[in-house]
């Protein structure tokens, strides 16, 4: 079994954005900057934010953090985003979710212009990426497809399950796993709430990738001998034993599904590192205006 070390290898890809940058920065060009709007205190959430502040340090990026309190209206919110978009000091930006109950995020996301989409969340940005047109990707279905590039895990062919069904990572994952592209040429199977035999699907896997939400539900009595497995999961739960009262645990039952793999990210330090450092890569082709 080899572990995927997705904290290692997003330093890794960060020092390399980074010397990019100070040959742009060497050349005249101005600093990469990305901007992340905060709306509220969600624990989670703010440490997201922190570090994704953080890994602008690494890369050599510019970076501001707004912060706007939970009562922050919806127009107040969409007055932002529009100085935002017009600022052309800032080359990406974006709006750290989940947002309030009265913000509908909905319509908070289609309002940011895709050029700046750095979160690869706008359906202009969506649309490109099925149809295989360059496109902001989304930051956590590009990191993974990096972990599997950098690992050089052999994808053509193998069948890909993907658990989980959302716009940011199970429904775009599974359109990047089947696109006509390395990683990719998957055969692609998406499976979840509704789904009957998930779990002989998921036992025919070659591929895993478990995007749902829910602490260890995968079990190693649904892995396939030999699997690829990638766990996008982060949970939260109780630890008295931890300073915070709480550790991270990812939806796969890592312990007992390890043996079996082939490959396998651990939570913490793997998937989350890589989908921080694909939004470093975002930003970065936004400012060279590599997309549009
Ligand atoms: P989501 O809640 O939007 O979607 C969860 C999906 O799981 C849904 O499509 C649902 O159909 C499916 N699902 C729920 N219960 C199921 C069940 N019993 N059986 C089968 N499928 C079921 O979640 P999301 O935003 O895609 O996030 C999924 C997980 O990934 C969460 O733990 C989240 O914190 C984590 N996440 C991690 C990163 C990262 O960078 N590592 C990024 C985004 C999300």
């Amino acid at each position: 079994m080899i572990l995927i070390n997705g904290a290692e290898l997003a330093e890794e890809i960060l020092q390399e954005i980074r010397q990019e940058v100070e040959i742009l920065v060497a050349n005249g060009k101005r600093r990469p900057h990305l901007a992340a709007v905060l709306v509220g205190n969600n624990p989670a959430s703010l440490s997201y934010v922190t570090n994704k502040v953080k890994s602008c340090e690494t890369a050599g990026f510019r970076s501001s953090l707004i912060k706007r309190d939970e009562n922050c209206t919806e127009q107040e919110l969409i007055s932002l985003i529009e100085e935002l978009n017009n600022d052309p000091e800032i080359d990406g930006f974006i709006v750290q979710l989940p947002l309030p109950r009265h913000i509908d995020a909905d319509n908070i996301l289609l309002k940011i212009d895709p050029k700046k989409d750095v979160d690869g969340f706008h359906p202009l940005n969506f649309g490109r990426m099925a149809q295989g047109l360059p496109a902001f990707l989304p930051a956590t279905p590009s990191g993974i497809l990096q972990m599997l590039e950098r690992y050089k895990i052999e994808t053509d062919g193998k069948h890909c399950v993907v658990i989980g069904r959302s716009n940011i990572v199970g429904n775009p994952m599974s359109i990047l796993m089947a696109r006509k592209a390395y990683p990719g040429n998957c055969t692609v199977t998406i499976v979840h709430s509704r789904t009957s035999n998930l779990k002989d699907l998921v036992k025919q896997a070659d591929i895993i990738i478990a995007a749902i939400g829910i602490p260890k539900f995968v079990t190693s009595d649904m892995v396939k001998e030999g699997a690829i497995v990638i766990d996008v999961g982060i949970n939260r739960v109780a630890d008295a034993s931890t300073k915070s009262g709480f550790r991270l645990v990812g939806d796969v039952d890592f312990e007992h599904v390890a043996p079996k793999a082939s490959f396998i990210t651990p939570v913490p330090k793997g998937v989350g590192p890589m989908t921080v450092c694909a939004l470093m890569i975002n930003t970065l082709k936004s400012a060279k205006s590599e997309i549009y």
